[in-house]
């Protein structure tokens, strides 16, 4: 039987990757439990507490005690979910055997698959309602539980779709792994004790299989959050064995369990490219645009900084959007300032009110003609307008010119992709060194 949970957190407390772990760990009393999934979904959702994330497993037990484990899922649920908050809404589904077997011996079933398909990708790129979860968890009859109103659900369905999805093809979409420690109840809500130079031994050991477990550029820690939850760190990568030997070097508080899971973080699921987008964007979604600067960028209050795009092939912004790295993105705002009018870019990152939150550019043709007022043959000085397209002259030497000067610009940088540092990173973005691993891509300027 597969289990999808959500929404069983606040801001205030709790998380839903530690009530996973408690359920996984309980759970081995009654069958096989395997390596739980954690999703990332649209991170521009409205409702979400932190980083939209869901959860599933997986248990193969032997028949009868399928109710049984329900009850102490609903239980362990019930119990330990935020439901005193207003936006805490638990929602779980379970989807059995019968209906897996179903689902696997294909013909009409196949079907079933592709809706399952469907509802994960568009919870990580779009915005879905609880009535579309209800429809599917309808269709295919699976048994569900929920608290309040049960949004829950939406998150709870993509988490155990994209586990069905991955069990019968284990790379067919891309993932990584995260190790996350979890503190001692009588920790929660104190300041976290995690020896910094540890953390900087263990990156040092096992970049780039872990990655986004320090920031150099900003000398900051990001492996642990900042919120009351029960989550000590998390050490991300790609390599399982790279993830427990940075965990054995890290020197911290004791820990109550740690829990190993799967994820689409650092995948870029949640991007449209723009084939995909078709001329439109839309406000909560996420995109791959390519545009040429249209104006010089400039910083405004509070140290976002700002350019516009020109997107000719975009039908509902009239062309035009404009594109924002915010103050926390930190040094990757001096790679916008540097852009000029002509650039040919490609930007990455979430759009609403007309503006893109920027997460990635790659710079692909940089703009390096410099026009200047031609200079007078005779005297050498530069020559005034002559007027409007009336080209350019010398008063005193009475010398003419039709032209402007074009002179190539040292820009001082380079062409490439460029991303915002581990510390302005969503949890579901790709880190460019697995670009760079993956692909192999030159002129990669991970930002760390
Ligand atoms: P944490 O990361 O700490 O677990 P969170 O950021 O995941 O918290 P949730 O408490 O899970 O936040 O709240 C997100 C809510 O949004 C859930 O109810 C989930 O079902 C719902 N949701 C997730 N993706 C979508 C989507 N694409 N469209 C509509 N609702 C969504």
């Amino acid at each position: 039987m597969i289990i999808g949970i959500d929404d069983t957190d606040s801001r205030k407390g709790m998380c839903t990757t530690y009530l996973c772990a408690v359920l996984v760990d309980e759970l081995k009393g009654y069958g096989d439990v395997s390596t739980p999934r954690l999703v990332r979904l649209n991170p521009c959702i409205p409702f979400k507490t932190r980083g939209n994330g869901a959860v599933a497993f997986e248990i193969n037990m032997s028949p009868g005690k399928e109710e049984k484990v329900k009850e102490v899922v609903k239980a362990r649920v019930s119990e330990l979910s935020e439901v005193q908050e207003e936006g805490t809404n638990p929602g779980v589904v379970f989807i059995e055997d019968t209906a897996l077997r179903a689902m696997n011996g294909g013909g009409s079933h196949e079907k079933h698959i592709l809706n399952l398909k469907n509802f994960y990708e568009t919870a990580v790129r779009d915005v879905l309602k609880i009535e579309h979860a209800y429809a599917i968890i309808a269709e295919l009859q699976f048994d569900h539980f929920g608290l309040k109103n049960k949004r829950g659900l939406i998150g709870a369905l993509a988490a155990a779709s994209f586990l069905v999805l991955q069990k019968r093809e284990p790379a067919y979409y891309d993932f990584t792994y995260e190790l996350i420690a979890y503190r001692r109840k009588e920790r929660w809500g104190t300041s976290r004790f995690i020896e910094e130079a540890s953390v900087w031994n263990a990156d040092e050991a096992t970049y780039p299989a872990t990655w986004d477990t320090v920031d150099l550029a900003n000398k900051k820690l990001v492996l642990a959050p900042h919120s009351p939850c029960p989550v000590l760190f998390g050490i991300r990568g790609d390599s399982v064995d790279a993830l427990y030997k940075a965990y054995q070097l890290i020197h911290a508080e004791t820990t109550e369990r740690k829990m190993l899971f799967v994820t689409n973080q650092g995948t870029d699921s949640h991007l449209i490219t723009c084939e995909e987008a078709k001329g439109t964007v839309h406000d909560y979604h996420s995109y791959i645009l390519d545009g040429v600067v249209e104006s010089n960028p400039r910083t405004i209050e509070g140290g976002h900084v700002v350019f516009a795009l020109s997107l000719p092939q975009n039908t509902n912004t009239e062309g035009h959007l404009e594109c924002v790295a915010y103050e926390p993105t930190k040094g990757f705002r001096d790679i916008i300032r540097q852009l000029r009018i002509g650039d040919e870019v490609t930007v990455y990152g979430s759009f609403k009110n007309r503006t893109i939150n920027l997460e990635k550019i790659e710079l692909r043709k940089l703009n390096v003609e410099v026009k200047t007022n031609p200079k007078c043959t005779k005297c050498g000085r530069r020559m005034e307008s002559a007027g409007r397209s009336q080209g350019y002259r010398c008063r005193r030497c009475k010398t003419y010119s039709s032209e402007k000067e074009v002179h190539i610009a040292d820009r001082g940088i380079e062409e490439g992709l460029y991303e915002v540092p581990p510390v302005a990173r969503r949890h579901i973005s790709k880190p460019l060194i697995r670009v760079c691993k993956q692909e192999g891509i030159g002129n990669i300027h991970p930002g760390r």
